[in-house]
């Protein structure tokens, strides 16, 4: 199950994006208006920012997510987010004894797809196991014969064999990811991976995430949500033609 954590964001960051904004307009400097902002001025200031769209000034402020039990397909999707950062754990470096992976709710619930699945998993886990195992071998005995002592030489064929063993897996794979995206980023993730057009497993990411950060932030994320909550539907045909109900869930 998708477990989201939101690590870390910036401190008091409604008002630093609202004194950066006021500071395109003002000959005063940002310190002198850090000071004349209070609660109130920061909330309607940033509101008609968000209303205007005027985005850059909210790159100011970021936030960091911890996310795990979710897929390889998932992370392969977030990481098309290009505005980001990103750490996720390596299948080069850590051996996966038994492979955890994530079973797509369609399959869970038809019982002979969820039997060839799960059948599926066992056959790559031993496959691993034996590919692994036969590589560990060939490179051990490699590293012996250059010479290494016994502890480098299964350190350099542990690693080079499960690096190669890896290929095996499949998309369903259990993966853990840290990652760092600026409030306007996460507006354009939301935008996209909210909407129903998303799959099933980063829309409910996404989901997550944005109630994470309106719990923080309220006034900065009060338009975020898929495309169609501040607009027509942008996905034009591929509309799924929910718009009333889409516009009910995020609005609320
Ligand atoms: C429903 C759905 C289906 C998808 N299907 C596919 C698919 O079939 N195949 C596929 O390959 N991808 C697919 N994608 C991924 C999609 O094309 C984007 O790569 C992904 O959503 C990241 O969005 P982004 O580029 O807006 O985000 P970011 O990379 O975070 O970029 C944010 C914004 O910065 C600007 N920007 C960033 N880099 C550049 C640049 N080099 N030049 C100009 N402007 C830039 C753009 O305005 C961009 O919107 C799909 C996405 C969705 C939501």
């Amino acid at each position: 199950m998708v477990k989201v954590e939101l690590l870390r964001y910036t401190p008091d960051g409604e008002k630093l994006i609202a004194a950066a904004a006021r500071l395109c307009y003002s000959p005063i400097g940002v310190n002198e208006i850090e000071e004349s902002l209070n609660e109130e001025k920061v909330e309607s200031f940033l509101s008609l920012l968000m209303d205007l769209n005027h985005e850059s000034p909210i790159e100011h402020v970021t936030f960091t997510f911890g996310v795990e039990g979710v897929s390889r397909t998932l992370t392969h999707q977030l990481v098309r987010h290009r505005i980001a950062s990103f750490s996720q754990q390596s299948q080069r470096y850590v051996k996966l004894e038994q492979f955890e992976y994530i079973i797509p709710p369609a399959i869970a619930n038809n019982k002979r797809a969820r039997e060839i699945f799960e059948n599926a998993m066992k056959e790559d886990q031993k496959n691993y196991n034996e590919i692994s195992n036969l590589l560990f071998n060939e490179y051990y005995s490699k590293y012996i014969n250059l010479n290494y002592n016994e502890k480098e030489a299964r350190n350099k064929a542990e690693k080079e064999s499960i690096e190669d063993a890896r290929y095996i897996f499949p998309n369903a794979c259990e993966t853990k990811i840290v990652f760092t995206m600026n409030a306007r980023s996460l507006m354009n993730f939301f935008k996209l991976r909210c909407c129903n057009r998303a799959q099933w497993e980063i829309r409910e990411l996404a989901i997550l995430m944005l109630i994470e950060v309106k719990k923080i932030y309220p006034t900065l994320f009060k338009n975020a949500g898929p495309g169609c909550i501040n607009g027509p539907c942008p996905e034009g045909k591929m509309t799924c033609g929910k718009i009333s109900e889409v516009r009910e869930k995020f609005m609320t």
